[in-house]
């Protein structure tokens, strides 16, 4: 299969013929429809995040189709569609049972400590694979499982409750989806800062209430509806 990788920091990725990889008894063969570039793969690459053994095929955020099933899988069928959850973890240690996977001492990274979603195809155990339904694109379904999961979480901490006012600063691939997000969570207004006017005409194309184009003006106006709040 056709797989593109990193084979030398600070160098241009490279197309490589390799195997298609082979499952395991709990695994699923994904043929990739759709697979993300993330800022991470952009620190792979210039050496900042050193991703060792190479060559490495990245990507991390992956939707397809099931090719393949191991033969104790379950829960997913050769056809279905899904999106991939990144992170490899053993799902049994006191990490994986409080909900903190990433602490997980057997922890790893789809697109970094193994081959990822570059490529034709990629195996994933069964429980990295996620449903994605039919009126989600699996362009959207491959972003769903990084930056729009990252948005998910800031907002997911942040406690933004229905009915709150909340400023998302930058306009980016994040912040578009935590702007989305903001929404589904309830928020009434959502104020949208970025500096970059590209950036902002894109969040007007989103029906975005607010946007300060002046940093400065916006830290300030949200000091000072902090402050307000504050004394009520
Ligand atoms: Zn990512
Ligand atoms: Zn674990």
């Amino acid at each position: 299969m056709k797989a593109i990788r990193l084979v030398e920091p600070l160098s241009p990725l490279q197309m490589h013929e390799i195997p298609v990889p082979t499952i395991g008894e709990g695994d699923v063969l994904v043929r990739v429809r759709a697979a993300g570039i993330c800022h991470s793969d952009v620190h792979f690459r210039a050496g900042k995040v050193p991703v060792q053994p190479l060559p490495r095929t990245l990507g991390h955020e992956i939707a397809g189709v099931v090719e393949q099933v191991g033969s104790h899988v379950t829960t997913i069928k050769v056809g279905n569609r899904v999106c991939v959850h990144y992170v490899l973890s053993c799902g049994e240690c006191c990490y994986c049972h409080m909900g903190n996977e990433q602490l997980c001492p057997q922890g790893s990274i789809i697109g970094s400590h193994v081959d990822g979603g570059y490529a034709e195809y990629v195996a994933v155990p069964e429980r990295n694979a996620v449903h994605l339904p039919e009126e989600i694109p699996f362009e959207h379904g491959a972003i769903l499982m990084c930056s729009s999961a990252t948005a998910f979480h800031a907002l997911h901490k942040s406690r933004l409750k229905s009915g709150e006012t909340v400023a998302i600063f930058g306009v980016g691939g994040l912040g578009v989806s935590a702007i989305q997000l903001a929404y589904a969570f309830g928020a009434l207004d959502v104020y949208a800062v970025d500096i970059n006017v590209v950036n902002v005409n894109t969040g007007w194309r989103q029906n975005l209430i607010i946007i300060w184009r002046n940093i400065s003006l916006a830290f300030f106006f949200l000091k000072l509806w902090r402050d307000l709040c504050w004394l009520v």
